[in-house]
C-alpha cells in the first residue's frame, strides 16, 4: 500500500507556522515540541519535516540525510532533557491499530516518572 500524506493535518500546520508549538528543538529535516496534553512531565513530540505518514513510510522513503538528522534530533532531546540518567520511552505510533491521531510520523519521548509497563490490556 502507499502511503497518501494529508497536508491539512495538524502537525503539517504547525510545520507552516500556521498554528503555534512550544518548540523544543529544530534541525534542518526535524522538530521537537512539546505535547499539547502531556502524558508525563516529559512529554515531547519528535517530527521530521517532510511529508512522511508514519514511522514506516519515513523509512521507505526518507533521504539518509533525513533519517540521519531525525534520529539525531531525538538523541538530542533525550540529551537535553538528561534522559540518559533516569530512562525514558519511545512511541511512535501508526495507523488505526496503533491508534494514531496525527497522521504525520511522530515519535513521543515520555520521562520524568516510573511509566509503568508498556501496554495496559486491552
Ligand atoms: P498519536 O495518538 O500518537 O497520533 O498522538 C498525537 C499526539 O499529538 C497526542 O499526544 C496529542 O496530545 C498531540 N497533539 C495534538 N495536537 C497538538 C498540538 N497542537 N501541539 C502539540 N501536541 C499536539
Amino acid at each position: 500500500m502507499a502511503y497518501q500524506y494529508d497536508d491539512q493535518n495538524i502537525f503539517a500546520k504547525i510545520l507552516r507556522g500556521e498554528i503555534p508549538n512550544d518548540t523544543v528543538l529544530e534541525t534542518e529535516h526535524s522538530l521537537a515540541f512539546r505535547d499539547i496534553q502531556p502524558q508525563a512531565p516529559v512529554h515531547i513530540l519528535v517530527i521530521p519535516r517532510g511529508p512522511y505518514v508514519c514511522f514506516d513510510h519515513f523509512a521507505q522513503e526518507a533521504s539518509d540525510a533525513e533519517i540521519t538528522d531525525y534520529v539525531r534530533a531525538v538523541g538530542e532531546v533525550c540529551k537535553m532533557n538528561g534522559l540518559e540518567t533516569d530512562g525514558f520511552r519511545l512511541i511512535a505510533n501508526a495507523g488505526h491499530d496503533g491508534v494514531q491521531e496525527v497522521p504525520h510520523l511522530h515519535v513521543h519521548i515520555l520521562a520524568g516518572r516510573m511509566l509503568g509497563r508498556m501496554l495496559a490490556k486491552a
